[in-house]
């Protein structure tokens, strides 16, 4: 099938939508992946056939062979970002094909076919246009969009699968901070890694997360919001938290974040941050940071702020960290002044408040 030919999208609208008042009411406090639209996107692979059948139609569980490949070897790969309506009522996506071209590196990574950039962005479109109006209306709402691929081969070897299942589905998002940026404690695992050298950490795949698990819930035992993970080798370096990239903010106005070095999630919040931290003054700087740095730093203040970044919560502070041998707090525990002033640069070029001199925002 061509290029051309994969864009056209089968529609089949959902028969039996949810009515107008009860997703109102849904939409009221949706929280986070509990409530989701009326429809999904479905397209096809098979080895030999190419990607084929790209569909819109209503959301529906997807029957499953047991012997689906994906059940035992876990192949699959995700991605997540967010769709706004602006007050115009036009609706923007942020750097979709950025989440397009991690999807394609994820998908090498594990061995999957690669999903081309243009159908993948395509895929978002289609499916915002027929569920727009499940977008909250609050200013911080968004409709969280999730593509994922899975190996649907029903073969028990242990082999790349021959087909495969990308799906797109849609869930409503409300403020991921009700009561305003609340900063974090995170805890430092010292018994978990996230991924080594030469494993999977740069690529979105299930199976990174469901190792953070238990390093998560040590993290929540221990009183915290978040694990940090250090890296596999030294167990010396600060590489990400379960599902946010980090950032430290020193004196001398420098920002600093660990470097891309394939054990990392390449965020694109992340990268977003260093272009608009650089434009705005800042020194920004890709180097790795030992934990023991962390600690003396933010002793003798030098570190002024830490915070995360991710789709969901765009910037976290960090005020605290703990670990087995104590704790120490960051900037006094209170929410910097660089990290909301990112935050709300990032934001204002998100909802379209300010201009997109890099053409982030996609129409
Ligand atoms: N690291 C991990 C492990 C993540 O899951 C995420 C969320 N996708 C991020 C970093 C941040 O990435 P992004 O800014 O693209 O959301």
């Amino acid at each position: 099938m061509s290029g051309g030919d994969m864009l056209d999208f089968e529609i089949r609208p959902n028969p039996a939508p949810v009515s107008a008042a009860e997703r109102a009411a849904l939409l009221v406090d949706p929280g986070f992946g509990r409530v989701f639209t009326d429809h999904m996107v479905t397209i096809r692979y098979a080895d030999g056939k190419g990607w084929y059948d790209p569909r819109v139609e209503a959301r529906a569980p997807i029957p499953m062979d047991p012997a689906s490949a994906v059940l035992h070897y876990a192949q699959e790969i995700f991605e997540g970002l967010k769709a706004y309506r602006r007050a115009d009522g036009s609706v923007t996506m942020f750097r979709p094909e950025a989440n397009a071209a991690r999807f394609i590196a994820s998908a090498r990574r594990l061995a999957m076919p690669e999903l081309p950039a243009e159908l993948f962005v395509e895929s978002l479109r289609k499916l915002v246009e027929i569920d727009r109006d499940w977008i909250p209306d609050a200013a911080d709402a968004s409709l969280y969009l999730r593509p994922f691929m899975f190996a649907s081969e029903v073969f028990l070897g242990v082999r790349p699968s021959r087909e495969y299942l990308y799906c797109v589905i849609a869930s409503p998002a409300g403020s991921y901070f009700a009561g305003g940026v609340k900063p974090v404690t995170v805890w430092v695992s010292p018994d978990y890694t996230r991924a080594a050298p030469g494993g999977t950490g740069a690529a979105k795949c299930g199976g990174n997360y469901a190792a953070s698990l238990s390093a998560q819930a040590e993290a929540i035992e221990a009183g915290c919001d978040q694990v940090v993970f250090l890296d596999a080798v030294e167990r010396r370096y600060v590489e990400e938290l379960g599902g946010m990239n980090v950032f430290f903010v020193y004196d001398d106005d420098t920002l600093v974040t660990p470097p891309l070095t394939g054990t990392i999630l390449p965020g694109i919040t992340r990268d977003a941050l260093l272009a608009l931290a650089a434009a705005s003054g800042h020194r920004v700087v890709e180097r790795p940071v030992s934990f023991d740095e962390w600690q003396a730093d933010a002793a003798s203040g030098r570190l002024r702020e830490a915070f995360a970044c991710g789709t969901a919560a765009v910037i976290t502070p960090i005020a605290r960290v703990r670990h087995p041998g104590g704790e120490f707090v960051i900037g006094g525990g209170e929410p910097g002044r660089a990290s909301a002033a990112l935050r709300e640069q990032l934001v204002a070029v998100q909802r379209g408040d300010a201009p997109d001199p890099h053409g982030w925002v996609t129409h």
